[in-house]
C-alpha cells in the first residue's frame, strides 16, 4: 500500500438479512445505501466470525477476458490475441467465499482459473483508458471455473464457463489496490498451481475496461475478470481451491459432486 487508506468492503448474511459492510480487522461495520457511491455506517460492528461472507458485489454481468497472459495462451496452444477476447459469465454463476463449487456431471475436466476481478463503481460507457480508475469501485479475487472439455467440444464458451457456482468471488473488495503488479496465486489442497503477476497481462485493467465499455454499458457491481496466468489444471470433488491476490485476501472454495 502506498499512501492510500485501505478500505475493504464485504457483503454478508446475518440472522437472515444481507448487507454490505466495511471490514476493519476482525470487525464488520454494516453499511447502508449504495456503498459504491458513499459508504455510510449504520448499526453496531459485528465480529466477522459471526457473519457469513457472501460474494462482495451483485453483478448484472461478469465480463471475462480470454488469453490475457502470454504463458497461459501458450499452455493451451493458443496465440495471444491482437485485441481483448471477451465473453460473458452469468450472474447466476456467482458464489461467495467458502461456498461449494458444484462439479457438473456433464464434464470430466473442470479447471480453476485464478483471476484479478475488477468491480465497477459507476455506470459507464465509452470510457477513455485514462478515465477508467474513476469508474472502478475496487478489486477482489475471482475464479473463472471452466469445464475445459466442454470448452473444446463446443464452438464457443458459454456452456463451459456458465455452470452455477462457476464464478467464486471474494472475500472482499479493496477500493485502494493498485492493480499494476500484484501476485495472482492459485493453490489446490495447499499445493501451488498458478503463480503469476498482473504485470504480465497482455492488456491491462484500463485498456480492458475502456474496450468493454465501447461494447456495453457497465453498471455498479459489474465484474471484469482479467484473465488467468499459466498453470490452470483440474479440480475434482473433494478439492479445496484457493485464489490469493496480493492484498485481497484468500478466496477459498471446496469442490463437491453434483
Ligand atoms: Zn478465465
Amino acid at each position: 500500500m502506498e499512501g492510500g487508506v485501505q478500505v475493504r468492503i464485504v457483503r454478508f448474511e446475518r440472522q437472515g438479512a444481507t448487507a454490505y459492510g466495511r471490514l476493519e480487522g476482525e470487525l464488520v461495520f454494516p453499511l447502508v445505501g449504495r456503498p459504491w457511491e458513499r459508504a455510510l455506517s449504520a448499526g453496531e460492528a459485528v465480529p466477522v466470525g459471526e457473519v457469513r461472507l457472501l460474494a462482495p458485489c451483485e453483478p448484472s454481468k461478469i465480463v471475462a477476458v480470454g488469453r490475457n497472459y502470454r504463458a497461459h495462451a501458450a499452455e493451451l496452444g493458443n496465440e495471444v490475441p491482437a485485441w481483448p477476447i471477451i465473453f460473458l459469465k452469468p450472474p447466476t454463476a456467482v458464489i461467495g467465499p467458502d461456498d461449494a463449487i458444484v462439479h457438473p456431471a456433464a464434464s470430466k475436466n473442470v479447471h480453476h482459473e485464478a483471476e484479478l476481478a475488477v468491480v465497477i463503481g459507476r455506470r459507464c460507457r465509452h470510457v477513455r483508458p485514462e478515465d477508467v480508475p474513476s469508474y472502478v469501485w475496487g478489486y477482489t479475487c475471482g475464479n473463472d471455473v471452466t469445464a475445459r472439455d466442454l470448452q473444446r467440444l463446443d464452438e464457443q464458451w458459454t456452456r463451459s464457463k456458465s455452470f452455477d457456482t462457476f464464478c467464486p468471488l471474494g472475500p472482499w473488495i479493496d477500493t485502494e489496490l493498485d492493480p499494476a503488479d500484484v501476485p495472482v496465486t492459485c493453490r489446490v489442497n495447499g499445493v501451488v498451481r498458478q503463480s503469476g503477476r498482473t504485470r504480465d497481462m497482455v492488456f491491462g485493467v484500463s485498456t480492458l475496461v475502456a474496450f468493454i465499455s465501447e461494447v456495453m454499458t457497465l453498471e455498479p457491481g459489474d465484474v471484469i475478470l482479467t484473465g488467468t496466468p499459466e498453470g490452470v489444471g483440474q479440480l475434482v470433488p473433494g478439492d479445496v481451491v484457493e485464489v490469493e491476490i496480493g492484498g485481497l485476501g484468500v478466496l477459498r472454495n471446496r469442490v463437491i459432486e453434483a
